[in-house]
């Protein structure tokens, strides 16, 4: 009986022990995977996972405190999230003339009333004032300066500024080499 009983108690220890091995061992394993995500410093790697084999379940709930609040994923995916937001603010246009901002498809800046694109006649698109042709339907823009036979170099510099023919209206055109600039300011905020 009271061998029975020895046997029992030696095997429940036996079983203790074992749980214990494997707990432990499945502690330092997830602590390896999970400061693996996290950093990629070796060392460090190497120390967390050392600290929690060494002090177990309190060594993970220090580990948990201290361990870097977001993987190498997350701060990846953060960090081109705000690459897209800078890149957002710096495509922003400007109207040349106030540097208020204008959105890509106005014809006039609602503010100084500077002409900024043009529309096809014929598909209404909205092109850009140095274009001769219109690239979504072929047609050709009327009023768009064409260039000097034999000279590849853009017309801007050489064609004066044109004005609308309804100059009474306030509604003025720039020069052709005023493409719309990215403001200044907004470019500096990136750094
Ligand atoms: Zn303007
Ligand atoms: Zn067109």
């Amino acid at each position: 009986m009271l061998q029975n009983i020895a046997n029992l108690l030696q095997i429940l220890v036996a079983a203790g022990v074992a749980w214990f091995v494997g707990f432990t061992f499945a502690l330092v394993i997830w602590t390896f995977r999970d400061i693996q995500t996290r950093s990629q410093d070796v060392v460090v790697q190497i120390l967390a996972t050392l600290w929690v084999a060494v002090m177990n379940l309190p060594g993970l709930v220090i580990y948990l405190i201290l361990r870097p609040s977001s993987t190498l994923v997350e701060a990846y995916e953060r960090s081109l999230e705000e690459e897209s937001l800078l890149q957002d603010i710096e495509s922003r246009l400007a109207c040349p003339t106030c540097q208020q901002r204008v959105e890509a498809e106005f014809l006039l800046c609602p503010n100084c009333l500077t002409q900024l694109k043009r529309q096809c006649q014929h598909c209404s698109k909205v092109l850009l004032l140095r274009w001769n042709v219109c690239p979504y339907c072929a047609h050709e823009v009327p009023g768009a300066t064409a260039l000097p036979a034999g000279d590849g170099r853009h017309t801007e510099e050489a064609a004066p500024a044109r004005r609308l023919a309804r100059s009474g209206s306030g509604v003025r055109e720039r020069p052709l080499e005023s493409e719309l600039t990215v403001q200044p300011e907004l470019a500096r905020e990136r750094r």
